[in-house]
């Protein structure tokens, strides 16, 4: 491929993003991209900085330094509603579904940037604004059928099982329609059923043109899933490739000699344990 080719196919980039809270530096100058249909992997031992590296590309933390890029345009410092006009959508590590809305109405939640109507129009309903309603209807119905819930669009969205739920978000997140969806943890809790299936799901989510950036703690899951892994170990970004070349990575044996990402301790454990 060009030189401009391989550019085009960069969809974030992230330059020496740092981020600490009073004497803890949670992300410290981590540099990566990520290109478009990719998926990859961000594993780390519990406090490594995953979820902040997530809140500083999703627009709820700005950083103390750095910088992301999403084809071009910066995302660092921008609100989290003005980063999903742009491209990026996420989960988070808790299910955040409203409970005793629909599934299909929690969908429409997520489209809601796709429509036009303003609130003065919404309230007297001309002929206009229910067309629109009615494509929102039909387009997130289309998100919940490919997360497999076109049978549960009008059960309340309490009323589905867990597995259900977290797939819920997922298709609320992707009727933003973006180009870097960011799931964190998305297969805690699932059985092992259902974590395969969600994988299925994430892969034809990349075929549909999607990026998507997971936080994930079972390894398995991930090394088979993913074409990128990123490790983050205290915030500083320790080794990036291949699941295979993270795995026979010195540095990350080093790191995680003998031990599954679930295993790990705490790095306060790890401060003492070296002291
Ligand atoms: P986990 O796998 O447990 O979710 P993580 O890799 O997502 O961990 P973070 O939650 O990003 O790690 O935390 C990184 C470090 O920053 C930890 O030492 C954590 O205690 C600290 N930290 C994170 N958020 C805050 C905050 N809002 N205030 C103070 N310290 C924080």
């Amino acid at each position: 491929m060009s030189e401009n080719g391989e550019r085009d196919q960069v969809l974030l980039q992230v330059r020496h993003l740092q981020k600490s809270f009073g004497g803890i530096m949670a992300v410290a100058d981590v540099s990566f991209d990520i290109q478009r249909r990719e998926i990859v992997g961000l594993v780390g031992p519990n406090g490594a900085g995953k979820t902040t590296l997530f809140n500083l590309l999703s627009g709820f933390y700005a950083p103390d330094n750095g910088r992301a890029a999403l084809e071009g345009e910066t995302i660092t410092g921008r609100s989290p509603h003005e980063l999903a006009m742009l491209g990026i959508a996420r989960t988070f590590q808790s299910l955040q579904v409203f409970g005793n809305m629909s599934a299909l109405e929690n969908v429409m939640v997520g489209r809601h940037l796709h429509t036009r109507t303003g609130l003065l129009a919404a309230a007297f309903r001309p002929p206009a604004v229910e067309r629109e309603e009615r494509r929102v209807r039909d387009d997130a119905l289309r998100f919940l059928e490919r997360m497999g819930l076109g049978a549960r669009a009008q059960e309340l969205a309490c009323n589905l099982s867990f597995g259900e739920q977290r797939r819920l978000e997922i298709a609320r997140a992707l009727a933003a329609e973006p180009k870097l969806l960011m799931l964190d943890e998305p297969c805690a809790g699932l059985t092992q059923s259902e974590k395969e299936a969600l994988a299925q799901i994430i892969r034809r989510i990349r075929q549909d043109g999607v990026a998507v950036l997971l936080v994930e703690h079972d390894v398995d899951l991930v090394m088979d899933l993913v074409d990128r892994v990123l490790v983050l170990d205290y915030g500083r970004l320790i080794a990036e490739g291949s699941p295979a070349q993270v795995q026979a990575d010195p540095r990350v044996i080093q790191a995680y000699l003998g031990m599954e990402w679930d295993d790990l301790p705490l790095p306060a454990d790890r401060a003492a344990a070296d002291g």
